[in-house]
């Protein structure tokens, strides 16, 4: 953990979300996509396709209108 530029990552409620897609168009590492799988509601909902590389920058959350994203910031290892 915490190389590769990995700051954390995003935890997405597959239930809250409703698959409108801003998350995924404002990732700025492009790791959001939609599910093959629908949630309850039958919606297609986001999912995080490569955490590795998400730099925790709060980008998906703060465009969700839902509130179904939070992000779990990893650390600060780099105030060293
Ligand atoms: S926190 Fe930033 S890099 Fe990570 S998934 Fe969200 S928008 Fe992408
Ligand atoms: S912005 Fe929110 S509601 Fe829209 S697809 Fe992303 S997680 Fe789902």
């Amino acid at each position: 953990m915490g190389n590769n530029g990995n700051r954390g990552v995003p935890i997405i409620d597959k239930e809250r979300c409703k698959g409108c897609g801003l998350c995924i168009a404002n990732c700025p590492k492009k790791i959001l996509a939609k599910s093959k799988e629908l949630n309850s509601q039958g919606l297609h909902y986001t999912v995080c396709i490569d955490e590795s590389i998400c730099i925790a920058c709060g980008a998906c959350a703060l465009m969700c209108p839902d509130a179904a994203i939070e992000i779990d910031k990893f650390v600060e290892a780099e105030a060293v």
